[in-house]
């Protein structure tokens, strides 16, 4: 198939670029398979509504049926179609936080196919901010299903590149918005049960989400390396974000952690490794090896989020064998950085 990129600026949506977005949606009315941007990271959009583009979907990327998508809507009042039960709390939450990076899970009404929910009588719904999502949603006719934009297992694409690296040829179009602002998926917070859960930790935090709810819960698998327990979100449970490197976290005091990972980045280097750290900005000066990354401060962690699976991408670009990673505090959005990041390494951490 011959994949058509496009390239859209958000800020100046002008006449030609809001034709070629109709054009977008037609395809998506159509049937046909259209990556954007979003503000959390690209998307790969198929009609929602229709079981064959969810098909097409889970095809493109590789990803396990049993993996549900996320249906991006772009006005509050169609979660009316998507639910016949539509929780007092959805609406709370949608008033705080959309149009952003925050997704709900609530009851499916027949509107959504079991295709699209991997199954699930549970549908996951968000309305992004980006201008160019919004209106692809609404001239597609209101209802996209759209999994992150990478093939299965890889790191989430923030910049079109990543999305051309793994879907030229699979789509019918790539929509290159430039660089996402947020770089971590969304949110997600189950609405079906009685205390809300967050199901995976994103750019709204915790906290953000009580001061909403009162009363929030956490699936402990999100950021516990040690659990044995299934996550709640069926995706949650597939090795994730994967750099085709070997990823380590190493958690201790700085100096500590500094050492050890020169002492290991020396011994691979001997054996003719390509080897790669993952630093905090205050660090990055300390380390030795053939790459090595500043993820940004650890007192600013929206550049960290920002910045992990673009670094995850390029250490595959440099063709680095051994990564070793600082770790980073769980609190705040460092919840999300750590959840993906333990993912990324297959859970492998080690303490020094
Ligand atoms: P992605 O589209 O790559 O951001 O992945 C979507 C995530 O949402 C996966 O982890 C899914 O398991 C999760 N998800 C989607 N729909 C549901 C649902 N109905 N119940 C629980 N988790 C869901
Ligand atoms: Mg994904």
């Amino acid at each position: 198939m011959n994949t058509e990129i496009i390239k859209i600026d958000e800020n100046n949506i002008d006449k030609d670029a809001d034709l070629a977005l109709q054009r977008a949606g037609r395809i998506l009315r159509e049937g046909g398979l259209v990556a954007f941007p979003t503000e959390t990271v690209y998307g790969l959009g198929g009609d929602a509504a229709n079981a064959e583009s969810s098909r097409k979907i889970y095809a493109a990327k590789g990803r396990p049926s049993d993996n549900p998508l996320i249906v991006h809507i772009y006005r509050t009042e169609d979660l009316y179609e998507l639910t016949e039960e539509l929780p007092e709390t959805a609406l709370r939450l949608a008033k705080a936080f959309w149009p952003g990076p925050l997704t709900m899970i609530i009851k499916k009404s027949p509107f959504i196919p079991l295709q699209t929910t991997g199954g699930l009588e549970t549908v996951a719904v968000r309305m992004p901010s980006n201008k160019i999502a919004a209106k692809l949603i609404e001239y597609a006719g209101g209802f996209v299903a759209a999994p992150s934009a990478n093939a299965s297992g890889r790191p989430s694409p923030t910049v079109a590149k990543y999305c051309i690296e793994d879907l030229d040829g699979k789509v019918d179009m790539i929509i290159d918005g430039g660089a996402v602002g947020i770089g971590l998926e969304s949110t997600i917070v189950d609405l079906t049960v009685d205390t809300p859960m967050i199901l995976r930790p994103g750019y709204i935090t915790e906290d953000m989400l009580r001061d909403v709810l009162g009363e929030i819960d956490v699936d402990k698998t999100i950021i516990d390396s040690s659990s044995k327990e299934k996550p709640k979100a069926p995706g949650m449970k597939y090795r994730h974000y994967a750099p085709k490197g070997d990823l380590t976290i190493v958690e201790g005091k700085p100096e500590d952690v500094v050492e050890y990972i020169n002492g290991q980045t020396a011994a691979a280097r001997e054996k003719g490794l390509r080897t790669g750290v993952i630093a905090s900005h205050e660090t990055v000066a300390m380390y030795k090896a053939d790459s090595i990354m500043d993820a940004g401060s650890k007192e600013d962690e929206e550049t960290v989020a920002r910045q992990l699976f673009m670094i995850l991408r390029e250490f595959d670009d440099l063709g680095t064998d051994v990564i070793y990673s600082e770790s980073f505090d769980t609190s705040g959005i460092g919840q999300a950085i750590m959840n993906r990041l333990l993912k990324a390494a297959g859970q492998h951490i080690i303490r020094v």
